[in-house]
């Protein structure tokens, strides 16, 4: 175990490196940012913060040795980085966890292995793959990048046959996925923590609608009969257990028309579609991220109410205030001075107190 007053160091400076500094703070924790970013979300409330770029070995060997556990909150860093950082410190989740999540192709595989569906895909390198592929998969399908995508950057969708060259030349990289389209009858999540002798807990599946890409509202707990709930819940804890997780894990899956479920992405960290939880349930996500990383005993994920989380993007910050007068809505701004058009600025949680 790593008790209070340890030094856990987080990867990356955004809003959920802020909040799991708070979450972590409040255990008796100091907390250590490691980021690019100047003035970033995360150091506003950290402890200290290194600035420097994710392949700066020697910044990351002297964070390394000034902390007693390493976590993230992105996960895009090199792989030698990752490994560097694990051959000074723990890290949790694991390299080998981090590895699988961020590449679309092994994620999807590893999914697969386990007798878990997911859309049906093609690896492809090159326009006569990818004409392949549509061949075989049929449109209207999804082409993303394999790795670095988010918020639907990085992914086109393929309507017609002479889409095909513009998409790829649009993504420029050298390997994608195609994906079937699955035309879905609604997107939920699940968050599952789990520790490392193996105790591993979740929240209920929520249904996150999106918009222009982009999560805007996540509904606590999704409308979904309890079966199909449980089968959720089921899917993402096997898919902790098989990572042997120590951490937090979000799995996006698909509902589909005829009631089945197909996994999207998983994300080894605590997920924008989890943020109800800081204000609705006995233990927020990013507190039990803390305790599951140190080795402390999970705490209760049940909900005291229904909850449904707004994301405040872009401009939408600027009508921030008028939740205040909401008396069950808990706003939580990230500290940003910047607004951009799809930039994430802080969320309110709807309490749906009785
Ligand atoms: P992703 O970056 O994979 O999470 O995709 C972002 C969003 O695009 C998802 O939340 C879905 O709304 C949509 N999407 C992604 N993949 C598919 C797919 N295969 N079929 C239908 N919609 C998809």
């Amino acid at each position: 175990m790593i008790g209070p007053g340890s030094v856990i160091g987080i990867i990356g400076g955004g809003q959920l490196g802020r909040m799991m500094a708070t979450a972590a703070s409040e255990l008796g924790y100091l907390v250590h940012i490691f980021t690019p970013e100047k003035d970033s979300p995360a150091s506003h409330v950290a402890y200290k913060t290194t600035h420097a770029q994710y392949d700066d070995a020697s910044a990351l060997t002297d964070f390394a040795a000034h902390v007693d556990v390493i976590t993230f909150e992105f996960e895009n860093i090199p792989h030698e980085s990752l490994e560097l950082l694990e051959s000074k410190k723990p890290v949790c989740p694991s390299a080998s966890v981090l590895k699988i999540g961020r590449n679309r192709i092994r994620e999807k595989t590893f999914i697969n292995e386990l007798g878990i569906g997911t859309a049906n895909f093609r690896k492809v390198t090159n326009l006569a793959e990818l004409t392949k592929a549509v061949q075989e998969i049929g449109l209207p399908a999804i082409l993303k990048t394999t790795e670095l995508g988010y918020d639907g950057k990085g992914q086109v969708t393929l309507r017609a046959e002479k889409d095909l060259e513009n998409a790829w030349f649009q993504l420029k990289t050298d390997e994608a996925v195609l994906e079937a389209f699955v035309d879905f009858e609604m997107e939920i999540s699940v968050i599952v923590a789990r520790s490392e002798n193996g105790e591993a807990l979740s929240y209920v599946p929520v249904q996150n609608i999106h918009k222009n890409h982009i999560l805007d509202v996540t509904i606590a707990p999704a409308a979904v009969d309890k079966k199909l709930a449980d089968e959720a819940e089921a899917i993402a804890l096997k898919i902790a257990k098989a990572l042997d997780l120590r951490g937090l894990l979000a799995v996006e899956m698909f509902v589909t028309k005829d009631n089945k479920l197909l996994v999207n992405e998983i994300a080894p960290r605590p997920h924008n579609s989890g943020h109800w939880t800081m204000d609705a349930c006995v233990t927020g996500q990013f507190e039990q991220a803390i305790r599951a990383v140190c080795g402390l005993p999970l705490g209760n994920p049940e909900r005291f109410c229904d909850a449904e989380m707004k994301n405040l993007i872009g401009d939408d910050v600027l009508g921030a205030q008028k939740y205040l007068d909401n008396k069950n809505a808990k706003l939580h701004l990230y500290g940003k001075t910047e607004t951009r058009p799809g930039r994430k600025m802080g969320h309110v949680n709807i309490l749906k107190v009785k």
